[in-house]
């Protein structure tokens, strides 16, 4: 693939503007549209990325399939499961658990590999999930995605990772089966969009993405951990059926445990949280926090969160009547 053009990575309004690239940048052109129909192949990440921002996972992926009798043949090529360098704690032999745990997320959708490629069939597209409409615009994305399988044993600088490294494309076997479901999908979503965010990713594998040469976070990196957890946020606004949930913060308490906190305008937390567990596998799980201060399951929290709404069906309109 060529990458001589001029990129925004992000188009996100909060994102500070680079004057000399914005020209163009912030409207989804109609270049980018035409070859998302014809050559989808052709599009780069942060393309792909604006295309689901502007329009949504689903029409992008009509979009990219193109409708009835003028569909493409889906891509099918951005995900590819890879060992790890040589000496390193291979999981990639046990990559099959991977699969298995992403065809536990749902039925509307199942995963196979084809040598070391993530491939999708889909059972029923009026049944797939933010997380399974994610996974499809990952995997038809166009720029090739690695995850190199570690166990957790694999160590980053002498430290266990969590999750993933960007500048390595580890992603830890071990965090990611230790993980609940939602904390699973919240992470492939995170990492996936982080890397694609990452200009000629594949190509950088093994530099140093995330800093500098004194240490300081990348701007690129920044940015692409930002979508990262702005993707995480759609995720959770969709199983959560609340736009109104908004990222508060991450922070790294010590000890193996890290939370991301995120908040709903009704008042409830959602934490997603990392703790070390045996043998320092980190799987993080996600919770509420209730407006009254209890801590529930998500499951628990939806529940009752409907049960609610269905007990006050007359509220919302008479309400909303001028
Ligand atoms: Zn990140």
């Amino acid at each position: 693939m060529s990458h001589e053009r001029v990129h925004v990575a992000s188009q996100r309004s909060s994102q500070p503007r680079h004057p000399a690239h914005t020209a163009g940048a912030t409207q989804l052109s109609a270049d980018t549209i035409e070859r998302a129909q014809t050559q989808p192949d052709s599009l780069q990440a942060d393309e792909v990325l604006q295309l689901q921002q502007t329009l949504g996972n689903q029409a992008v992926i009509r979009l990219m399939r193109g409708d009835g009798a003028t569909a493409l043949p889906a891509i099918q090529r951005a995900i590819e499961l890879r060992p790890p360098g040589r000496g390193e704690a291979s999981a990639f032999e046990r990559r099959e658990e991977l699969v298995e745990r992403l065809n536990r997320q749902s039925e509307a959708i199942q995963y196979h590999l084809e040598d070391r490629t993530l491939k999708y069939t889909i059972v029923d597209e009026a049944a797939l999930t933010n997380f399974d409409q994610r996974m499809i615009a990952f995997i038809d994305a166009g720029p090739i995605v690695p995850f190199r399988l570690i166990t957790n044993e694999g160590l980053i600088s002498g430290n266990r990772l969590l999750i993933d490294s960007v500048d390595s494309a580890y992603v830890d076997l071990d965090d990611m089966l230790a993980s609940d479901d939602l904390s699973f999908q919240m992470n492939i979503i995170h990492f996936v969009t982080e890397r694609l965010g990452i200009r000629n990713y594949e190509r950088r594998i093994g530099t140093s993405i995330a800093q500098d040469a004194a240490g300081n976070t990348t701007p690129e990196f920044r940015r692409a951990h930002a979508a990262g957890i702005d993707a995480e946020t759609a995720h959770l606004r969709s199983v959560f059926n609340d736009p109104t949930i908004r990222f508060v913060f991450e922070e790294d308490q010590g000890r193996g445990r890290i939370v991301f906190g995120f908040r709903s305008r009704e008042g409830y937390r959602i934490f997603h949280i990392f703790t070390r567990g045996r043998q320092s596998v980190q799987g993080g799980h996600v919770t509420v926090r209730t407006t009254d201060r209890r801590n529930l399951t998500v499951e628990a929290f939806l529940a009752e969160r409907a049960a609610a709404q269905a007990a006050a069906p007359a509220a919302a309109p008479a309400a909303a009547a001028p």
